[in-house]
């Protein structure tokens, strides 16, 4: 299962962090889950509850922020919204887009005591 590997590796970060920052508790993590990550925010929830126990990152409350995609079009020039990771360009139909947003798996921000 991702989510579970993903959180084992959200609390091997916490620990890291806490051994050289020295905390004793995490209050809450804030994690990055992009819209075009294939990652179930729900799933991470639940499995964040369970490799966490008995770590410093136990009874942490998870805050997540969906990035939406997004992707720059090289005709147009700019950056646009993607729905989908293959999906065309809204704007000009073409599907030369580098992505640019909504693939991020990241714990952005700590929160401890
Ligand atoms: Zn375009």
């Amino acid at each position: 299962m991702h989510e579970m590997a993903l959180s084992r590796g959200i609390v091997e970060v916490i620990r890291e962090q806490a051994a050289a920052g020295g905390f004793a508790a995490v209050r809450t993590v804030r994690l990055q889950v992009g819209a075009l990550s294939h990652v179930e925010p729900d799933a991470i929830l639940f499995c964040f509850d369970a490799v966490s126990r008995g770590t410093v990152a136990e009874g942490a409350r998870l805050e997540i922020e969906r990035p939406p995609g997004r992707a720059f079009c090289l005709p147009c020039g700019r950056t646009v919204p993607l729905g989908e990771r293959y999906d065309a360009c809204p704007d000009c139909g073409g599907h030369e887009l580098v992505l640019v947003g909504g693939e991020e798996l990241r714990v952005k921000e700590l929160e401890v005591e």
